[in-house]
């Protein structure tokens, strides 16, 4: 038996508009199943009968717009039912974005016209920014638009590894269970699970992948009509607050929706009045929101990055691969001096420049870390370019200067360049 919640076979009976909340146990997975009537995780709808598997610790919602019987097969942690949440007025907002997405979609010539709704979620961390984003993109796939989703946290992002940003288009429903399909993602490797750690970095990469994302909304009336969806990080203070007022101007964010914060609410409609196309809307935080401390986040890292290897599932087979030290070029962005102290004016303390690329020798702490493998195609294109992919240095051998990796597959990598920052995983 596992401490917590019940455990066994139970039904559940939701009243229309209810949800019921769960957190499945940390050791084991739960099952659950729709018997009768209809329900909903995140905006994805459920089908009848079907037993979906959830994995240890997962913390979600099912709800139901007019009623349902739920089965459970498992222990959870806890699970009981809630009639207060703030369903409606989501759904109200996604009522809105559609009929923003309908008109844009009849003028699909007229530039400004033709632009769908640029949708930022903005507020502090656990007040539900992922999962308003999440509905918001399921309920807009279920009637056929394909709106892309940004990622723009980089401590617990929902597109791919943490320590980047990175853009998907949605087209179908998000899958309750596996989450968003890992199909070429637009990837941008800041390196660090906290923007702060390089905020000048974060804010060049934003620009790039909006820029990216721009030339594509260009050439596709389909996805400009369907707009986005901007999910950001809860850093929300001082220059975590500049750097939203950057995201929502560099990706030409157009509705603002704040969740759970009068104080930002404020902020914002101020800061923003002078921009009379952009709508900011206050939001309710949902009370089923789980508060995850430190230790969580940096164990939800730690499984992010042990999913990109190995499926969520233990179902892929990454490849363990030994490469030469000279085969590998590895660089760094920002961090190290620039100049000698000694070249300096007297007092002057050496700035590190922020968005400087340096070409850094293999050394022992290199040992776990985690490295992106960038498109580009020289040196001094690595900061503007994608990334392809991610490998984690797993034995260093000074002696024979060979160095193994753990990546996807096996075979050549498919970049020549490789980027480093403080993002590590240790395999357990
Ligand atoms: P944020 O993006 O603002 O940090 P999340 O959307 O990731 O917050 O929510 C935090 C946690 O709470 C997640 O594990 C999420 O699955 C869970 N959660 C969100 N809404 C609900 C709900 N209504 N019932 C149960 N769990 C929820």
């Amino acid at each position: 038996a596992v401490a917590g919640g019940p455990s066994g076979i139970r039904q559940v009976k939701l009243e229309r508009e209810c949800e019921l909340r769960i957190e499945v146990s940390p050791d084991s997975p739960l099952r659950l199943r729709l018997l009768t009537g209809t329900a909903e995780i995140f905006g994805t709808e459920i089908a009848p009968e079907i037993w979906l598997s959830f994995p240890p610790g997962l913390k979600f919602a099912v709800f139901s717009w007019y009623g349902a019987t739920i089965e459970m097969d498992g222990a959870t942690e806890t699970d009981y039912t809630a009639d207060e949440t703030p369903m409606i007025s989501y759904v109200n907002v996604h009522a809105v974005l559609e009929g923003r997405r309908n008109r844009a979609k009849a003028s699909p010539t007229d530039s400004d016209l033709s632009e769908g709704p640029r949708v930022i979620v903005v507020g502090p961390t656990d007040s539900g920014k992922s999962t308003l984003s999440r509905m918001l993109l399921s309920w807009a796939a279920k009637q056929g638009w394909k709106p892309t989703f940004v990622d723009l946290d980089i401590g617990q992002g929902s597109i791919t590894i943490p320590g980047c940003i990175a853009a998907t288009p949605i087209e179908l429903p998000i899958d309750p269970v596996e989450g968003i399909p890992l199909e070429m993602p637009l990837v941008y490797f800041h390196g660090h699970p906290n923007p702060g750690a390089n905020v000048d970095l974060y804010k060049v990469l934003v620009k790039e992948l909006a820029q990216i994302l721009e030339r594509q909304f260009a050439g596709n009336a389909e996805s400009r009509a369907a707009g986005m969806v901007i999910n950001t990080m809860g850093w929300i203070e001082g220059v975590g607050y500049e750097l939203l007022l950057h995201s929502i101007d560099a990706l030409k964010a157009n509705v603002v929706l704040v969740l759970g914060q009068e104080k930002l609410f404020s902020m914002l409609k101020d800061v923003l009045k002078s921009k009379p196309n952009v709508d900011v809307v206050k939001l309710q935080k949902s009370g089923g929101v789980v508060t995850r401390q430190g230790i969580v986040r940096k164990k939800a890292r730690h499984f992010r990055i042990k999913e990109y290897f190995y499926g969520l599932a233990n179902d892929f087979s990454p490849h363990s691969n030994t490469a030469n030290f000279g085969d590998l070029s590895i660089y760094r962005v920002g961090g190290g001096p620039q100049a000698p102290r000694s070249a300096l004016p007297i007092g002057a303390e050496p700035a590190a420049d922020p968005t400087r690329l340096v070409h850094v020798t293999i050394s022992k702490d290199m040992h776990h870390a985690v490295l992106a493998v960038s498109f580009a195609k020289e040196p001094d294109q690595i900061i503007s370019s994608n990334v392809a992919g991610f490998i984690c240095i797993t034995e260093i051998d000074f002696d024979r200067k060979k160095i193994t990796y753990l990546a996807p597959s096996a075979g050549e990598l498919p970049g020549r360049f490789l980027i480093i920052g403080s993002l590590a995983w240790l395999e357990t």
